[in-house]
């Protein structure tokens, strides 16, 4: 029993480490990194409390060495998910009466582990299953993760401040209720953070949940399955099955408990659950809460007032950054002609500096892609490109699968602007680049806004205020985030509420209150204080 509102600490961003050469941070993490690549990790299931481990597991590689076998992640037979669900249904009393002081407790724990003894161990995870530079795993699996779990406490004791008026005769109150039934979580691969917080930020509220990553970020999960535990979340709360996403998928959502998704992915899948959901719908108690961030072709218009330094250094960073592997990441722009000359001439001459390799060397910003699929599809993207008259390949153009998913930042510089690569989204290193004619800027603008189904990410690079102006009112439903003079890449939690609409998602902005509002069903208790005695009302008085 609560006997004080209490006051949660106030959210602070987590400063992001440097590791230079010689630093603490790098030595620490680079000797984890070389304890884990050299040993040999089995992850298991983790339902109602207990460490779960099947007839079938498959291994892990990491992708920029694909050869070496670091550990082996148990498959989901069909009773593993049915006792996923119903271990997540039998802890939900208790779960859900426990005060929110005492659940918000564990996932600052939770935080402040990363924070901590935990922060080399997840980023060297991330690092290796996931093939992310020291730099991309720390704002990811450390800082972002450490952000979401901070502010989406503060954000939920805000959520629950906010409280109807009353009178003196009556009182009205919210209760900000978890979701009846279970909830489920289905998280990608390249994001540590977002695997973590899609469960955490339902459970967080009172929900209780089924997991399942990625097949190709099993290896940083087995982390945040370690710092739940450490942190005191209570057995079956949180609840991780891994393999057949099908299998897995079709039993949850047979359940008439289901109570709703929380997505991140891509945007053919997230249609295929909003299908079998309606189709399902006869079968629930509750409506489903259906959430899901999805893909994105983000992209950069720079005017001919920009910066051309500018330009070219938001498509490195944007476009190439972990690979392109990012929803977020630059991979269309539309570039003035009157400053391409310069841009292209900087864009080139950097990109020479880059180096590709395994993210252990830290010298390299761009490591491998995921793996083979991934891969495939871009390289086909790539090798079309070569092939059609539209097209011309200025920067590099090839890769290799031999050790590990190692493919060059690519730039290609097409005259048609719904060529196939400014419309579909490849998630790998490569941007496409359009120029137009300044008399045709505007043109430009609704080329940007009707060339692809998705409307995540954008940046506008200009020094003229008045087409800053012009470019966000016309590009207003083209990205759910939208960035002016920068890269449209690096959201952080508690600054840049994260979502897009369209084909990129249902908007529902992680890392905000917005997204937290879709995990609880409010109940609104009206109690009167002295209650009425006779129906009639003065007007029914006789004159
Ligand atoms: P993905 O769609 O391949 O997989 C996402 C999850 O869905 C995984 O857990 C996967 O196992 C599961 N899944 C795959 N097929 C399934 C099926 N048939 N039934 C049920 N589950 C299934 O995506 P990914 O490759 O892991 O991640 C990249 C995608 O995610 C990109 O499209 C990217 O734009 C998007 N993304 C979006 C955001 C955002 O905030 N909008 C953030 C990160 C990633």
């Amino acid at each position: 029993m609560s006997t004080g509102f209490f006051k949660v600490p106030k959210a602070k961003n987590e400063p992001v480490k440097s590791y230079t050469p010689n630093s603490p941070e790098r030595k620490l993490v680079l000797e984890q990194y070389k304890n884990m690549f050299n040993s040999y990790t089995k992850v298991s299931m983790y339902i109602n409390g207990i460490d779960v481990q099947s007839k079938n597991s498959k291994p892990i590689n990491p992708p920029h060495d694909h050869k070496k076998v670091v550990g082996e992640y148990y498959l989901a037979e069909k009773k593993h998910v049915k006792d996923a669900i119903e271990s997540s249904l039998n802890a939900k009393a208790n779960w859900e009466s426990m005060s929110w002081e005492n659940r918000s407790a564990i996932f600052l724990r939770a935080a402040e582990l990363i924070a901590g003894p935990y922060r080399h161990i997840i980023n060297a995870a991330t690092m290796i299953g996931q093939s992310k530079t020291i730099h991309q795993a720390e704002i990811d699996a450390a800082c972002e993760l450490i952000d979401f779990l901070r502010f989406n406490v503060e954000y939920v004791t805000q959520m629950y401040e906010n409280q109807p008026d009353s009178d003196s005769d009556s009182w009205n109150r919210v209760e900000y209720r978890p979701l009846e039934g279970f909830v489920y979580a289905v998280t990608p691969f390249n994001f540590t953070a977002i695997a973590a917080n899609l469960p955490a930020c339902m459970a967080m509220l009172g929900n209780v949940v089924v997991w399942k990553p990625s097949d190709s970020q099993i290896y940083s999960s087995k982390v945040i399955i370690d710092i739940f535990k450490e942190a005191g979340l209570p057995g079956g709360v949180i609840n991780a099955v891994f393999g057949d996403p099908e299998m897995i998928t079709e039993i949850v959502m047979d359940n008439s408990n289901f109570a709703g998704i929380h997505f991140t992915g891509s945007t053919n899948i997230f249609k295929t659950f909003w299908k079998k959901i309606g189709l399902n719908i006869e079968k629930y108690k509750t409506y489903p809460k259906i959430v899901g961030e999805t893909g994105g072709k983000d992209f950069i218009v720079a005017h001919k007032s920009a910066n051309y330094k500018e330009v070219a250094t938001a498509i490195v960073r944007g476009a190439f950054e972990f690979q392109g592997q990012k929803c977020s990441a630059a991979s269309r722009a539309y570039i003035s002609k009157t400053i391409w000359n310069d841009v292209e001439k900087f864009l080139l001459e950097e990109l020479k500096t880059i180096s590709i390799g395994s993210p252990e060397n830290l010298e390299n910003f761009v490591t491998s892609v995921i793996h083979e699929a991934s891969f495939d599809k871009i390289v086909n993207y790539i090798e079309n490109a070569k092939k059609d008259s539209s097209c011309k390949i200025i920067a590099g153009g090839n890769a290799d699968k031999s050790v590990g998913y190692f493919v060059e930042p690519t730039v290609i510089l097409t005259d048609d602007p719904k060529y196939i690569t400014m419309r579909e989204e490849i998630f790998g290193p490569v941007i496409t680049i359009y120029l137009f004619d300044d008399d045709k800027f505007e043109e430009a603008l609704s080329l940007v806004d009707q060339t692809s189904e998705y409307a995540l990410t954008g940046a506008i690079l200009a020094k003229d205020r008045n087409v800053i102006e012009r470019a966000t009112k016309i590009l207003k439903h083209s990205a759910g985030n939208f960035y002016v003079n920068d890269k449209p890449t690096g959201a952080v939690v508690g600054r840049q509420p994260f979502g897009g609409a369209r084909g990129s998602g249902t908007n529902d902005k992680a890392g905000s209150m917005l997204n937290l509002l879709r995990w609880v069903s409010p109940r609104l208790i009206k109690e009167t204080f002295v209650t009425p005695k006779d129906y009639r009302y003065p007007f029914l008085d006789k004159d």
